[in-house]
């Protein structure tokens, strides 16, 4: 979450009663505004942010008895903001030292430490004199068998497929969908249908030659399927 912030001017919250009273929000170990208010915050347009931000909050502390300028709600945010980006931050830097911080006495790397070596070593003893045999696909899986020449352990590495890239050839969608058009646009002229397969496959053969297009098989095939849906 980003605030956008004048620079905050530090004010106290007073109750309705006038007894000054400090907000539970703006105590220290609290980190997390209420729900409701960020998800408020968060549908307001950008124009006029700070001043429709701080709207919504008054207008929230207002329905809960307490009165606040907008100064302390500024305050409030800022306060806010520090206490989220330090949790963010602590959780990470603890998370990168645990997996950075192994030794072969703390027992086999979890995935999470074997990953952020990238599995070059032995996730048993941490030797780099490892070596891998051949990569077996399965399915959406993946896995390679790899032995430690120092301490003798076998694992599998595991991957993932997480999508494809450089695809090049294949349908040409544009010449498909640019016959099957032509085909139905003579079909409309001259009062036609395309029933079958093989009247259908005449037609694309047709338009095609009109077009000046030749179509593979596999993209014949798929104008011949759209035509006959
Ligand atoms: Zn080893």
């Amino acid at each position: 979450m980003v605030f956008t912030l004048f620079r905050p001017i530090p004010v106290k919250i007073l109750p309705r009663s006038g007894r000054q009273q400090a907000l539970p929000i703006l105590g220290c170990r609290q980190t997390q505004p209420h729900q409701e208010i960020l998800e408020k915050i968060m549908q307001i347009p950008n124009t006029n942010v700070v001043k429709a931000q701080t709207a919504v909050i008054a207008e929230f502390l207002t329905s809960k008895g307490l009165e606040a300028s907008q100064p302390a709600i500024l305050t409030l945010l800022a306060k806010l903001q520090v206490a989220e980006s330090s949790v963010v931050g602590a959780a990470k830097v603890q998370a990168d030292a645990a997996a950075e911080n192994w030794t072969a006495s703390a027992g086999a790397m979890t995935d999470e430490q074997y990953v952020t070596r990238g599995g070059n070593c032995c996730p048993s003893c941490g030797s780099h004199d490892i070596s891998g045999g051949s990569i077996t696909v399965d399915g959406r899986s993946a896995y390679q068998g790899v032995t430690c020449a120092d301490c003798d352990a076998e694992w599998n590495d595991t991957y993932t497929l997480t999508g494809y890239d450089d695809l090049e050839g294949g349908i040409d969608k544009d010449n498909v969908d640019a016959v099957v058009a032509d085909v139905k646009d003579r079909g409309e002229r001259h009062g036609f249908n395309v029933d079958d397969e093989a009247q259908a496959n005449d037609c694309v053969d047709g338009s095609a030659e009109i077009l000046g297009l030749t179509l593979s098989d596999a993209e014949k095939k798929l104008a011949v399927r759209q035509l006959l849906e």
